[in-house]
């Protein structure tokens, strides 16, 4: 049965032998970022360690230690429920790299790769085809710009035997981050009452995995702390919140904040992407703001708000829509695992606190505070969210500027129109990127354009009966145009003697539209994995016996905005 871990939040554990694995696709993108060049990949001893059955670095006499693999502890709340102990039930971490060139350093492990004290009832086992699909998108969301966990390779395991809904071939995927711990695995420290351990684990968090409490953000309550964050984006909107009144905030307060902001970074990508999760657990959510742990995620077809890929999800917990609301949600019970010590600051010393514990005094106060600073952050996770999303759907539509305004005359009437007229989310945003302002300047053209952003039976639909939605879409596209050329009209050709004001008509010239449509494909992806291409992929390896098309796919994926 389930082994119930203390006082650890790991356990050693080695990956089962397999025979004649088959190394389908490695990813050059992850070679690279790991510091290993395409070489190495095509050595056995690389094939081997893709499926565990060699171990770099351990002494084979030795049962635990450094160079063993292992396998990680933690609990969560699943869909709203307070779960247990968890755990890597089918995850094995093989050992942490450091590229040498970044200094970044990864932990790695293997998927699929055999039973753990962690499996529960189930087999250790991954199929291959919820392989290809993590595989392929978590390759994808980093070339996006996404952050998430990263895919390296994966090998076919011909003679094993899955059974799942029907029997199907097994597989391993060698996966990294850098770091796999989840907000899951504070909420099992809360859950035994380990504070020692919760310390620890949040030292190790601010020290380990974000290198040092400097980095982390200033105080809220301190405008003119000088310990800012190297990277600017994350001070963005700074500013527009406030720590509670009269409280100090102390480092684990800050660490909190780097999660929260973090978080929310990644949540704004998603919806920016239209990139769903699918079971967003606190097991699921990553203390570094990765996306991991790909199961029915899916990206937008047809924009749906209210679409969830979990077909379990009966109360659209996981939909796109609410998202930021279920990260926030997971962000809460973080604060409340981390609550003690996010209060302990201003009131009583941190280390005496930690070893004597909170008295029958001091406890109820200190969780005030925590509470307090949960609130606040919740602010910032708006804002940062809230930048993070416009700054990313104006890049989309191409605009260099954000105006006040932008929100409701452009973002909320297209969200809008795509949700009418069932269009294709992605696909509406790397159309526009190819088409010229010169193409769009009367109503007449406007209205002929606009069925660019429709599939070919809806425009068989539209052009059968009326035509108000293309109207709508060249209204629409009436008012972006008019935001285009007060961004982009006062560029003036370099070559040209022309005067030096904007064209009072109000054109763009071509130059300056070029420049604002390759701008537009940088970051409107010509490629996303979809359901149906995933499934046909999946279909040609594992039915057809194809290699070559996974290939191709990752391929695509590495870059998609060619
Ligand atoms: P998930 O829904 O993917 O987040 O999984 C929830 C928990 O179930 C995690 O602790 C997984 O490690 C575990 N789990 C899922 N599938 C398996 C499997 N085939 N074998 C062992 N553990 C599993
Ligand atoms: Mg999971
Ligand atoms: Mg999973």
């Amino acid at each position: 049965g389930p082994r119930q871990v203390r006082g650890a939040l790991f356990t050693w554990v080695r990956p089962e032998m397999q025979k004649e694995p088959e190394l389908l696709a490695v990813s050059p993108a992850a070679m690279r970022d790991l510091g290993l060049s395409q070489s190495e990949a095509e050595t056995d001893e690389f094939k081997n360690v893709m499926v565990g059955n060699k171990i770099l670095g351990w002494d084979p006499d030795a049962l635990s230690g450094p160079g063993y693999p292992w396998a990680q502890c933690y609990g969560g709340f699943q869909f709203g429920d307070w779960a247990g102990q968890l755990g890597d039930g089918r995850a094995i971490s093989l050992f942490e790299a450091t590229n040498p060139q970044t200094g970044r350093r990864y932990e790695v492990q293997l998927k699929g790769a055999g039973l753990t004290p962690y499996s529960r009832f189930a087999d250790g086992k991954a199929v291959l085809r919820s392989s290809i699909r993590e595989f392929l998108v978590s390759e994808a969301l980093n070339a996006l710009g996404i952050p998430t966990t990263r895919a390296l390779a994966i090998s076919l395991l011909p003679h094993s035997r899955v059974r799942r809904e029907r029997i199907e071939p097994g597989a391993i995927v060698v996966r990294y981050a850098e770091t796999w711990l989840r907000f899951g695995t504070f909420d099992l420290l809360r859950a035994r009452g380990d504070r020692i351990l919760i310390r620890r684990l949040a030292t190790y968090v601010a020290e380990d995995v974000f290198g040092g409490w400097e980095n982390l953000p200033a105080r809220l309550d301190d405008p003119d702390d000088p310990s800012k964050t190297p990277n600017p984006s994350r001070n963005i909107p700074r500013d527009t919140v406030q720590g509670p009144p009269g409280s100090e905030e102390n480092r684990f307060a800050r660490l909190y904040r780097e999660i929260v902001r973090r978080s929310a970074l990644t949540v704004a990508k998603w919806q920016a992407y239209g990139f769903m999760n699918g079971v967003l657990n606190t097991d699921n959510t990553s203390v570094y703001g990765l996306s991991m742990d790909y199961g029915p995620f899916a990206f937008m077809d047809v924009f749906d708000p209210a679409y969830t890929p979990n077909h379990d999800d009966y109360m659209l917990r996981y939909s796109y829509r609410n998202q930021p609301t279920i990260i926030w949600w997971n962000l809460v019970r973080l604060g409340e695992a981390l609550g003690e010590l996010l209060g302990a600051g201003s009131t009583v010393d941190t280390d005496d606190f930690i070893t004597q514990g909170p008295t029958e005094a001091t406890a109820p106060s200190l969780v005030a505070l925590g509470e307090k600073l949960i609130n606040a952050a919740g602010a910032e996770y708006k804002a940062v969210f809230l930048a993070e999303y416009k700054r990313l759907f104006a890049a989309r539509l191409g605009l260099r500027t954000q105006q006040p305004t932008d929100f409701d005359t452009l973002y909320s009437p297209l969200l809008d129109t795509l949700e009418a007229l069932s269009l294709d989310f992605n696909h509406f945003f790397r159309r526009l990127s190819t088409l010229p302002l010169a193409a769009i300047s009367t109503p007449e053209s406007r209205l002929a354009e606009a069925s660019r952003f429709f599939y070919q039976d809806q425009n068989q639909d539209a052009g059968s009966s009326d035509q108000s939605g293309r109207q709508r879409v060249a209204n629409w596209l009436a008012a972006w145009r008019e935001r285009v050329v007060q961004d982009w009209g006062t560029l003036e050709d370099w070559g040209s003697s022309s005067s030096s004001s904007p064209d009072s008509s109000g054109a763009v010239s071509d130059k300056a539209d070029a420049e604002r449509m390759a701008a537009m494909k940088r970051v409107n992806p010509s490629f996303v994995p979809r359901g149906w291409i995933l499934d046909e992929v999946i279909r040609r390896v594992e039915q057809d016996g194809e290699r070559d098309v996974l290939k191709r796919a990752l391929h695509m994926a590495l870059y998609p905005f060619e």
